[in-house]
């Protein structure tokens, strides 16, 4: 099956499902806002992540004061997300890194956005797709599982399964695969116990790793 109806597929019973990526649009608005999302929703659910997100910026609404609020006030408007305080700490000094060295815009590259504090390289390439809408695919534990179940990579690290997939899959569904993806895993191929039998993919899929 072409990756593009996949995607398709997976991004329709998402929808169908109601899995709290495809809720998150909110955030996405501007580039800032989905850079602070990213560094919030690590080890984190969508949910929690989508709450603090709110909670911050009914306070901030730039860098420079995100980069003045005190790292304590950071906690309290960001708890329960995990790693609250590392956080709050990394939010402080990208404030300050935005506000001082980007004219308080968002950096456009991979290059600059990974040497940002708190942001690793799937930080950097989900902004890059969602802010900027350019080619780039963030490879988490979803996209990074079902990339492997599906039989597109065969791959034991996240940075392999980004570099297979950049070699094989068209620029134009970059920008779409990791929302899809994260939408099916959370809705559908689930990390324990997938939705196989009710599961559009299931005839062509080969389940690679999957317990019977
Ligand atoms: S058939 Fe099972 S393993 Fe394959 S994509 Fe669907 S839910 Fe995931």
């Amino acid at each position: 099956m072409e990756l593009e109806r996949v995607i398709e597929i997976m991004e329709r019973e998402g929808e169908k499902r109601k899995a709290p990526v495809l809720t998150l649009k909110q955030h996405l608005t501007t580039p800032f806002m989905t850079l602070v999302f990213v560094l919030l929703s690590a080890r984190t659910k969508d949910e929690t992540t989508s709450e603090a997100t709110d909670r911050l910026f009914r306070v901030v609404d730039s860098p420079s004061q995100l980069m003045n609020l005190s790292k304590d006030k950071i906690e309290k408007l960001i708890y329960p997300v995990g790693f609250y305080r590392v956080k709050a700490g990394k939010l402080r000094e990208l404030g300050k890194v935005l506000a001082e060295m980007y004219n308080s815009d968002v950096p456009e590259t991979f290059e600059e956005l990974i040497k940002l504090p708190g942001i690793g390289r799937k930080s950097a390439n989900v902004v890059l797709a969602h802010a900027f809408n350019k080619p780039a695919i963030g490879v988490d534990t979803h996209v990074h599982r079902i990339s492997n179940r599906l039989g597109l990579v065969k791959t034991s690290k996240p940075i392999d399964t980004e570099r297979k997939l950049n070699s094989i899959v068209a620029d134009n569904l970059k920008v779409k695969l990791n929302r899809a993806f994260v939408a099916f895993g959370q809705s559908v191929c689930k990390p324990v116990k997938p939705l196989c039998t009710q599961c559009p993919l299931a005839g062509k899929c080969p389940k690679i790793h999957v317990k019977k």
